[in-house]
């Protein structure tokens, strides 16, 4: 029982609105495949996916342990695991997850297990390396792959895809588009060769945004589900779906020339008014908001952070605020507060949220 005050609100009406707007940017017979890895972009991928379970074709997640987590909670959907390892492939089995394969040791070690078990035609996904060197098979690998698919009835090639480097930078467009016609090209000896036609996704959130020309017969949605494009005016069009907040724990009254916090970074220069809240950067608060760079929202106003960031805690200015403890804290509810904190602490949206540990509590309002 988590009954910390801290608590993030995933707004689910948002999560269905940022699908939508998804879904009507796509052909309608594109499948979504919905990444729900890191806890759900550090909100909670079990709530998530029951949420959405109904309105997407597939999840992804990195881990199997983020998968087996999905199967417990009863998610009944197709769950592709991005990035097994080689000891996670009997409990993949266990728990009917998906696995990328993505070189020859552990597409030969899953072909061995599903040859062992014996398992009929279980589902793999094949990863293709186009240029962001990260996971993936060369396209040289080609003819060595269909040689072991073809001996087998053990395992079938649900998809084939890939990974895009720069999706979101239109000056990496030429790049972009040799990996699409790459991967296109990889598709083809697959569906030359075999006599069944594996699904072809090679597009994440930017992609689609920038390249949905290319959104062969899946793409893979994770940013965008919780609220950010890649361009300002695409986020304009999603709904924030991170809501932070959490309580003032107490008061003080400073005199100028006492200070607060470690390090007595700050200073008072008149009679001040602080208030101590119970986040810090345990919880996902970069220390690079500390010293006044961040703010949170007290009864619609804005409190600068001042001193610095505590593990547990931060203490923020309130002195011109009219507040008490108890009141309600506003850390980020827009994604505007959201792309601030990432441009102070120097990192993208994905860091901010995925920093959002597992203290915090997360409900999800439908
Ligand atoms: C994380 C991830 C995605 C989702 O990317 P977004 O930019 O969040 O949409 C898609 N595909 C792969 C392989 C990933 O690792």
């Amino acid at each position: 029982m988590n009954n910390h005050v801290t608590v993030l609100e995933i707004d689910g009406k948002a999560l269905d609105h940022n699908l939508n707007y998804f879904k009507q940017k796509l052909e309608s017979k594109t499948k979504i495949l919905a990444v729900v890895k890191a806890f759900g972009y550090g909100s909670d991928g079990v709530k998530v996916a029951k949420y959405i379970e109904n309105k997407v074709d597939y999840f992804a997640v990195a881990y199997t342990q983020e998968g087996i987590a999905l199967r417990e909670a009863e998610i009944k959907k197709p769950i592709l695991v991005l990035h097994p390892q080689i000891p996670n492939l009997q409990p993949i089995v266990d728990y009917r997850l998906e696995p990328n394969l993505y070189n020859f040791k552990i597409f030969n070690a899953f072909l061995k297990l599903a040859d062992k078990a014996p398992l009929m035609n279980y589902p793999i996904h094949i990863k293709f390396n186009t240029g962001l060197n990260r996971l993936g098979f060369w396209h040289n690998d080609i003819p060595k792959i269909l040689t072991s698919l073809q001996e087998t009835n053990h395992v079938k090639v649900v998809s084939i895809f890939s990974h895009l480097a720069a999706s979101e930078d239109l000056e990496e467009k030429e790049f972009t588009i040799n990996q699409i016609n790459n991967f296109a090209y990889i598709a083809q000896q697959f569906y030359k060769h075999l006599d069944y036609q594996p699904m072809l996704h090679i597009l994440n959130t930017s992609g689609v945004v920038n390249y949905a020309q290319a959104q062969f017969d899946m793409v893979r949605i994770g940013i965008g589900l919780f609220g950010f494009g890649n361009t300002k005016e695409e986020t304009l069009q999603l709904k924030n779906t991170h809501n932070l907040k959490s309580i003032i724990s107490q008061i003080h009254l400073i005199q100028p020339g006492e200070t607060v916090g470690y390090n007595r970074s700050f200073v008072a220069k008149r009679p001040s008014k602080s208030a101590t809240i119970p986040i810090g950067h345990a919880d996902g608060i970069s220390r690079r908001l500390g010293n006044k760079k961040g703010f949170v929202i007290i009864n619609n106003q804005k409190a600068p952070i001042i001193g610095n960031v505590c593990m547990d805690m931060i203490m923020v200015d309130v002195t011109k605020i009219d507040c008490k403890e108890g009141d309600e804290v506003i850390i980020f509810n827009t994604q505007e507060m959201i792309q601030h904190n990432s441009n102070i602490s120097e990192t993208i949206v994905y860091e901010t949220l995925t920093a959002i540990s597992q203290r915090v509590k997360k409900t999800l309002k439908s």
